[in-house]
C-alpha cells in the first residue's frame, strides 16, 4: 500500500479524529511497487504516518486540497469486516433511535463523516436503498457497500447507485455512475410508496434531485403539522410536497405548494392525491419563487404560515455573500406576506452559511419590513444526519421558526 508521510506536527488533527488530511500537510508520498505514475491513483487506499513513523490511519486518496479521507484511525490495514462493522453500527443507531417502524421506513442510513464513512451517503426508501458516492474511493467500493447494505438492512431488496452529480467532476472513474447494483423487486412500479411518519411518498430516485427525497426535513415537517390547524399555508420550494402533506394532516385550511420544477409539482400532486384523495384545499403551482411571491403580493394575498426551504444558495465559500443577500431578499418577501400572528418556517441548507450568518440575514429581512418578530424554534438536521463531533463541517441544515406580529 502507498504510504503518506506527514510534515512534523501535522498529525495533531488526525489524533483528534478529524478525518481529512490536507495536501499541504504532506511531506512525502512513498508509492508502492504497483505504481508506474508518479502519484497515487485517485480513490486508492493509502496509509498515513506521522513524521516519526507512527501509524495514523488508512483512507482514500483524493486529488485536491483534501488529499486523504480517513476511514479507520490508528491502523495500517482496514479490518476484513470493515464495511459490515460500520454499516451495521449505523443501522443500529437508526434502530435504537426508533426511526425504523412500520409507519416509518424512510431514513438516512449513512451520513458520510457523521457515520465515520467520509464521502458516502445511503438513503433507504421502503425496499430500496440509494447509494451516493462523493469520492472516487467510495465509487470503487460501491459493490461491497451495496452487498453489505442489503445484508444488514432487512427491508432492502434493491440498491440503486446514483453518483453522476456527486463524483468529482474531472475524476477518472471506471464503471457506471448510475444504475441498480442489486435488484430483486420492481421498485419503480405504481405500487411503490415509502412511508415517513405514516405519510406515503412516491420517490423518484432515477430522475429526482439528490437521492430522490429530502429525508433531512422529517422532524421539521412534523413541527409544521403541529402548527398547521386552520391555517392558510404556503409551502415554497416544495419539491415532493413533504411539508404540504404534514400541513394537510395537521388540519390546514388550505395549502399552496410552489416549485419551479414541473416534475416536482407532478410528484406533489400524486402524493397529495394518494394520501388525501378527498382533499380540495391543496393547489400546486409551477413557478419561480421570487416571481410567485411578487405576483401574490400584487394580488394582495396573505398567509398564516409560510415555509421557505430553498436549495443551497451558496455551494462554495466564495458564494456566501450573494447567498446571504438571496436569503435576506426571499425572507423579506415572505415576512411581508404573513398575517399578524402568523408563522414563518425558514431554512438554509448551505453548508458554507453558518447559523449565525443565516440568523443575521433573516434578522435583516425582518428589520427591512419593520415587523416585530420572535424566534420560537431553532431547527437543524435530524438524528439520522448526525454530526461527527470532530468534524463540525458536517453541520449544514439550519432553520428558524418565527412568530410574526
Ligand atoms: N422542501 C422540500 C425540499 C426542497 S429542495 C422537501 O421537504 O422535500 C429545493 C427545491 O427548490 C427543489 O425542488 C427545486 O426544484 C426548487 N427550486 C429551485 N429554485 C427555485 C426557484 N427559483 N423557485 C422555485 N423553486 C425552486
Amino acid at each position: 500500500m502507498t504510504t503518506i508521510i506527514l510534515k512534523p506536527h501535522k498529525e495533531e488533527s488526525l489524533k483528534r479524529f478529524h478525518p481529512w488530511v490536507f495536501s499541504g500537510a504532506i511531506a512525502r508520498v512513498l508509492l508502492d511497487a504497483s505504481h508506474t505514475a508518479s502519484a497515487p491513483e485517485e480513490g486508492e487506499l493509502v496509509r498515513v504516518e506521522s513524521a516519526q513513523g507512527e501509524a495514523l490511519g488508512v483512507g482514500h486518496w483524493q486529488v485536491g486540497s483534501i488529499a486523504v479521507r480517513i476511514l479507520a484511525f490508528g491502523v495500517q490495514e482496514l479490518p476484513a469486516d470493515f464495511w459490515e462493522q460500520r454499516i451495521r453500527a449505523a443501522y443500529r443507531v437508526r434502530e435504537s433511535l426508533g426511526l425504523i417502524r412500520t409507519d416509518n421506513n424512510t431514513f438516512r442510513l449513512i451520513h458520510g463523516e457523521g457515520d465515520f464513512l467520509p464521502g458516502l451517503i445511503v438513503d433507504v426508501y421502503a425496499d430500496t436503498a440509494v447509494v451516493q458516492a462523493h469520492s472516487v474511493g467510495m465509487h470503487r467500493c460501491r459493490e461491497v457497500i451495496a452487498k453489505t447494505v442489503a445484508t444488514v438492512v432487512p427491508q432492502v431488496q434493491n440498491v440503486y447507485y446514483k453518483s453522476d452529480d456527486t463524483l468529482p467532476f474531472k475524476a477518472p472513474v471506471e464503471g457506471d455512475k448510475v444504475g441498480y447494483l442489486i435488484r430483486n423487486t420492481s421498485p419503480e412500479s405504481e405500487e411503490f410508496w415509502s412511508v415517513e411518519n405514516g405519510l406515503e411518498f412516491r420517490i423518484d430516485w432515477l430522475r429526482g434531485q439528490k437521492t430522490g427525497f429530502f429525508v433531512d426535513q422529517r422532524e421539521n415537517r412534523a413541527l409544521v403539522e403541529r402548527y398547521a390547524a386552520n391555517k392558510e399555508v404556503l409551502n415554497m420550494f416544495c419539491y415532493t410536497g413533504g411539508f404540504s402533506l404534514y400541513a394537510l394532516r395537521g388540519g390546514a385550511k388550505r395549502v399552496d405548494s410552489v416549485d419551479v420544477s414541473q416534475k416536482a409539482i407532478d410528484l406533489v400532486n400524486a402524493n397529495v392525491a394518494h394520501n388525501f384523495p378527498k382533499a380540495k384545499n391543496h393547489t400546486a403551482v409551477t413557478a419561480d419563487a421570487f416571481e410567485y411571491l411578487a405576483a401574490q403580493k400584487n394580488a394582495g394575498r396573505t398567509f398564516d404560515l409560510i415555509i421557505l426551504d430553498p436549495p443551497a444558495f451558496a455551494k462554495h465559500r466564495d458564494a456566501v455573500k450573494n447567498a446571504l443577500r438571496g436569503y435576506q431578499r426571499i425572507n423579506a418577501k415572505a415576512i411581508e406576506m404573513i398575517r399578524p400572528g402568523g408563522i414563518l418556517f425558514t431554512f438554509s441548507c448551505s453548508q458554507a452559511v453558518d447559523k449565525e450568518a443565516f440568523r443575521l440575514a433573516v434578522f435583516s429581512a425582518a428589520a427591512s419590513v419593520g415587523r416585530k418578530v420572535r424566534i420560537l424554534h431553532q431547527l437543524h438536521q435530524p438524528q439520522d444526519h448526525p454530526i461527527n463531533i470532530y468534524h463540525p463541517e458536517g453541520e449544514y441544515l439550519k432553520g428558524l421558526v418565527l412568530y410574526i406580529e
